[in-house]
């Protein structure tokens, strides 16, 4: 399979972005997902293949290595993925939207030469490294700190819950500077990589779902990060952060849109051929109410997703030029993005479940699977409660903009 070239134009591109992503995933993704499920094992050869594609670099422009083809072909990619797995889309998620983008946006030329060039190509996996035991929603509150000394930070504390924790060559770390100052000045982002001294990987949880993704668990121990792998400006990590996360939430959005269809794909094949009072069950109206429920849910998110993706794609590289507005509607966006998107898709999968009947409930059904791996997306990347905080505040402070 020929990977994606970015000199088509830029439809065209994207429609063969999307059909080589389809016949990946079920031609070779597909194959895998019991295995991969069942073993709880990072997918080493599609996850090869993925970079080989070209999808490693998606919205990251031809002079850094990428495809260019911005958050809108990134967003396709994540959907066509998760239509069938969405492992293989948190992989994907956690290196483009949490580790390349601020690093995009916020690196100096020289931090993007070392560091993006050979992420977008595919070369070295990235990590976004935020939570720990005593800070998840109050993310402000972290305490792994970073402490100046000579050339370098010295990095000490723990780390939890990474994405990719296990296997990244470099992950984005978000350390204080100054404890004291929290999210308004005392914390700083550090390019941090595998194999520095003082940095190990820790314990990896077992989940519920998204079993092919490692969850790691990050320690520092007088770890010293060299000053010029700060990314941006020392004490202003929490907003590259924070940047981070809008990119990170549209694509979650992305990933349940996808895996919305996937479910419905599911349960309308299967409504099709399961006789029960000598009909398919499909001829019910109460199977038809929950598939029109999904079409409509399916129907608006898509709309959703990809004006905020173009959105962001207008808004240009260039944080400085971004103004006030569109930083806030950045913000708002993928917030209703992440938490209607994640909410739907619990509920269009659990009816897809439930339309199976008690195959749905029977362990290494593709149903059964999304059902368990579709939870997370109302948690991670700021729980659903945090999402309608940050909405409420824009409602509040900006009213009712369109
Ligand atoms: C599989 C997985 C992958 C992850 N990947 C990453 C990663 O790659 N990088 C990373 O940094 N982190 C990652 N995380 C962490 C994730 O983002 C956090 O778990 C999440 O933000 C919630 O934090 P918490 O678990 O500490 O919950 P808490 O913050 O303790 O929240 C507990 C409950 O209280 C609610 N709550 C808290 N504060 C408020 C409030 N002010 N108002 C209303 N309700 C509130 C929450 O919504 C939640 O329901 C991952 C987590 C998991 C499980």
């Amino acid at each position: 399979m020929a990977s994606v070239e970015p000199t088509l134009d830029r439809e065209a591109t994207l429609a063969a972005l999307r059909s080589t992503v389809a016949r990946f995933a079920s031609e070779e993704v597909a194959p895998i997902l019991s295995e991969m499920d069942e073993r709880e094992v990072f997918p080493e050869a599609t996850v090869r293949r993925m970079k080989e594609l070209g999808f490693f670099g998606l919205p990251i422009p031809e002079e850094y290595g990428g495809l260019g083809l911005g958050k809108t072909g990134y967003c396709a990619v994540v959907e066509e993925l998760s239509k069938v797995d969405a492992s293989h889309a948190a992989i994907l998620g956690a290196h483009t939207s949490l580790g390349m983008t601020p690093l995009y946006y916020f690196g100096t030329e020289e931090q993007k030469q070392r560091f993006l060039v050979p992420a977008a190509r595919g070369e070295r996996l990235m990590a976004f490294s935020l939570t720990e035991p005593g800070s998840g929603s109050d993310s402000g509150a972290l305490v792994t700190s970073a402490r100046a000394e000579g050339d370098c930070y010295l990095l000490n504390g723990e780390k939890i819950y990474v994405t990719n924790g296990a296997e990244a060559n470099v992950v984005l770390v978000l350390a204080a500077n100054d404890v004291k100052l929290g999210p308004r000045g005392g914390i700083t982002a550090f390019l941090v990589e595998k194999g520095t001294r003082g940095f190990t990987v820790g314990r990896l949880e077992k989940k519920m779902g998204l079993h092919g993704t490692s969850t790691a668990q990050l320690l520092f121990q007088d770890c010293a990060v060299p000053k010029e792998n700060v990314l941006g400006e020392v004490g202003r990590g929490f907003v590259v952060a924070m940047t981070a996360l809008d990119v990170g939430r549209l694509s979650l959005g992305a990933g349940s849109l996808g895996g919305m269809q996937g479910a419905m794909r599911e349960a309308l094949t299967y409504a099709k051929n399961r006789l029960q009072f000598d009909l398919p069950i499909v001829e019910h109206q109460a199977i038809q109410f929950k598939l029109a429920d999904m079409a409509m849910h399916v129907h608006a998110l898509k709309t959703m997703v990809y004006a905020a993706a173009e959105h962001q794609d207008r808004m240009g590289p260039s944080v400085k030029g971004w103004t006030r507005e569109d930083r806030a509607k950045k913000t708002r966006d993928s917030a209703i993005i992440k938490c209607l998107a994640s909410e739907w898709a619990t509920r269009t999968i659990h009816d897809a479940l439930q339309i199976h009947g008690g195959l749905g409930y029977i362990r290494g059904t593709p149903i059964e699977r999304a059902y368990r791996d579709a939870r997370i997306s109302e948690i991670f990347e700021g729980t659903n409660e945090i999402q309608r905080l940050v909405v409420a505040r824009d409602l509040i402070t900006r009213g009712w903009v369109d």
